[in-house]
């Protein structure tokens, strides 16, 4: 691919380039949310171009770019939203382009508030990182049980909690709940002290399916409109006494945060990439022939308000063993029906390291090995004040496609 001149300033480091033009929404002062696409430091406001007549070749309604959510905008199919994102990028190559005409198309990004950017319905959590799954099961059950025998058959997952996804810079507060405590004395209600992040990303489903109709794997990829980074919260003491016999619940549901631009798988489709070897072979409704991960940096750091970032993890998604087709076509094989905004969460993003284990959990083994931060603070697990930065993006002969970054503050709890 021929590297393509754009017209607007863009930074070498910027994740959002002419190949990128993920979508999200914002809104600049009192003015309405809408529907914008990023590029570079800037935001193309969609609203504005539709209102100019611009996209009337495509019959889409103004409407759908004035809106609080993504979702109208990719009901309109994969069809019509690759052409408004192509068409934008030509534009934005163009030294005459149309965009030139109106004083208010772009709009500096921080001058702009970046909303969540879709009304999620339903939001599942899958486990599929192998070497996640395996230093969890360790830690919880011991080295002999630490992969159960379902795991390497099917993508394991649950039904989280949509209520409680919130955009990057809404900070959470600490979840407080029941707890044993180490000397065995309990259970007692009291404020999380183990808190903790997981790193994943989450794919946007992008076209339904009818209640009872599975999608095949063949037509998985169709399904998922793009990614975002997503931080699923987790307090460990909670979910340790809690998750017994049904799984996580209140250890979880308090809060997940998302990065605010969705990328479009379009855009990822040059680093799409091989997974791990799936041995032994899926049953045949998970096998996908070729590639099926995608080669996605991620790194998270620790700040506090008065001390710098220091990076704890650098991790990859194409550790996933589980593809999000497999995930996709798993969901929807005893007819599940999934809709437009729903997140399919992949589980924490650990690597073979120990570096790129991608949970305070593992990062310490579960509290055994403080982590020192540049400051020469250390730390187990999350504090109040301390606020976690997720980071992605994808990058291949000079060509740099990313995600911004998903960064939360943890506010001390309100229970106590
Ligand atoms: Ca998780």
């Amino acid at each position: 691919m021929e590297a393509k001149y754009c017209w607007v300033d863009l930074s070498d480091q910027t994740h959002f380039s002419i190949y990128n033009l993920p979508f999200g929404i914002f809104s600049v002062g009192n003015n309405t949310k809408r529907v914008g696409i990023a590029i570079g430091d800037k935001i193309v406001d969609l609203a504005v171009v539709s209102a100019m007549d611009l996209f009337k070749d495509l019959e889409i309604s103004d409407a759908v770019f004035n809106s609080n959510y993504l979702n109208d905008f990719i009901h309109l199919g994969k069809d019509i939203t690759n052409k408004v994102r192509i068409q934008v990028q030509d534009w934005l190559c163009d030294v005459d382009s149309p965009l030139k005409d109106h004083d208010h198309i772009l709009v500096d990004q921080n001058q702009a508030t970046l909303h969540l950017p879709l009304k999620i319905g339903d939001y599942t959590d899958f486990y599929s990182s192998l070497e996640h799954a395996t230093n969890v099961g360790m830690m919880f059950r011991g080295k002999d049980k630490a992969l159960l025998p379902n795991w390497k058959h099917l993508p394991v997952g649950y039904h989280g909690r949509s209520s409680s996804i919130v955009e990057s810079g809404v900070p959470i507060h600490r979840p407080s709940g029941q707890v044993v405590p180490k000397d065995g004395n309990g259970p007692v209600f009291k404020a999380s002290s183990r808190l903790d992040f997981e790193l994943e990303m989450a794919l946007v489903v992008g076209k339904e399916n009818r209640l009872g109709q599975p999608v095949s794997i063949n037509q998985a990829e169709q399904h998922i409109f793009g990614m975002v980074l997503f931080n699923d919260w987790s307090a460990r003491d909670i979910q340790k006494w809690e998750y017994v016999p049904l799984g996580p619940f209140l250890g979880k549901s308090f809060a997940s945060s998302i990065s605010p631009w969705v990328v479009t798988m379009e855009a990822l489709e040059p680093f799409r990439t091989n997974g791990p070897a799936q041995d032994p072979i899926v049953l045949s409704y998970l096998d996908f022939q070729g590639a099926a991960n995608f080669d996605i940096n991620l790194e998270v750091s620790i700040s506090t308000e008065d001390q710098p970032e220091s990076m704890i993890c650098k991790s990859n998604f194409k550790y996933m063993y589980w593809s999000m087709a497999q995930q996709l076509t798993h969901h929807t094989s005893n007819g599940c029906n999934i809709s437009i905004g729903d997140l399919m969460a992949s589980g924490t993003i650990s690597g073979p390291d120990p570096t790129s284990y991608g949970s305070m959990l593992e990062l310490t083994w579960g509290g055994s090995k403080p982590i020192t931060l540049s400051s020469g603070h250390q730390r187990t697990f999350i504090e109040d004040y301390d606020i976690v930065t997720m980071r992605g993006w994808s990058e291949k002969d000079g060509k740099k496609v990313g995600f911004g970054e998903v960064q939360t503050k943890i506010l001390p709890t309100l229970h106590e």
